[in-house]
């Protein structure tokens, strides 16, 4: 708690500090700038997809590669016109072949899907599609920021003077990978509910498929919840608040078929 008083009095007399998403509007506290969080998630992930490689994790099956990288593409080229500034980004997805049921999108659009929820869950492509347009609303909504500044407010906001002044990026790329692990906030959630299902059916997946990932998701959590649902964790009414969306979303899906 000292600490976050802290991190709020340097933040309060820097340049970051609270600003307007301008995708969503809505103010956030940043403690790191979009440049400074996509080179350090740049960071973050090259070390892990090379660690996966020295395990022989990162998949080699090159029809699930492009099965995911069409997808993706199809996605990314509707973010680009939902968020201008993504297409400076360096767009990459990397399945990796872990039994983890899991899913993420880094600032920057740096991407990966574990071959664990593609199997247990046997997605779809409309489900793959729905769950990487969520993945990519949290990066398109500047979450990914958010969480980063908090894994940096949790580190104690020691190192916070240097990564202010943008000299020490190496300090970042644990944040990127903490931020990983850390819980979106339930609004946080329903905003990547919301984008990420208009992203999707813009790019011609079914809205309806949103609905089905998440209840495959809750019935997977019989054995322990899912690595996702613990990074992703339920608005209350999430289902509710999809199906509520329907008739605006399948029109938008209809029309992108
Ligand atoms: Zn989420």
């Amino acid at each position: 708690m000292k600490y976050q008083l802290v991190v709020i009095a340097l933040v309060a007399a820097s340049l970051v500090g609270c600003q307007a998403n301008p995708v969503s509007g809505r103010q956030q506290l940043v403690l790191v700038s979009e440049d400074q969080a996509q080179a350090s998630s740049a960071q973050a992930y090259t070390q892990t997809l090379s660690e996966a490689q020295k395990k022989g994790n990162l998949s080699t099956d090159a029809g699930l590669n492009n099965r995911v990288r069409r997808i993706t593409d199809r996605l990314i080229a509707e973010a680009k016109l939902m968020y201008p500034p993504s297409r400076d980004w360096q767009w990459s997805v990397a399945v990796i072949d872990e039994p983890t049921l899991n899913a993420w999108c880094m600032p920057g659009g740096k991407m990966a899907i574990y071959t664990g929820i593609i199997q247990k869950l046997k997605l779809s492509d409309d489900e793959i599609g729905q769950i990487m347009g969520h993945e990519i609303a949290h990066a398109l909504l500047g979450h990914g920021r958010e969480r980063m500044s908090r894994a940096i407010a949790m580190q104690g906001g020691m190192q916070l003077g240097s990564i202010l002044a943008g000299r020490d990026l190496s300090i970042l790329a644990p944040v990127a990978d903490i931020a990983l692990t850390l819980p979106n906030s339930r609004e946080n959630e329903s905003e990547a509910d919301r984008y990420g299902l208009e992203l999707a059916a813009r790019a011609g997946f079914d809205p309806r498929a949103a609905v089905r990932l998440w209840e495959k998701m809750s019935a997977a959590s019989g054995d322990g919840p899912p690595q996702f649902l613990s990074t992703h964790p339920a608005p209350g009414n999430r289902i509710q608040a999809l199906n509520a969306l329907m008739p605006q979303m399948m029109p938008i899906y209809e029309k992108a078929r």
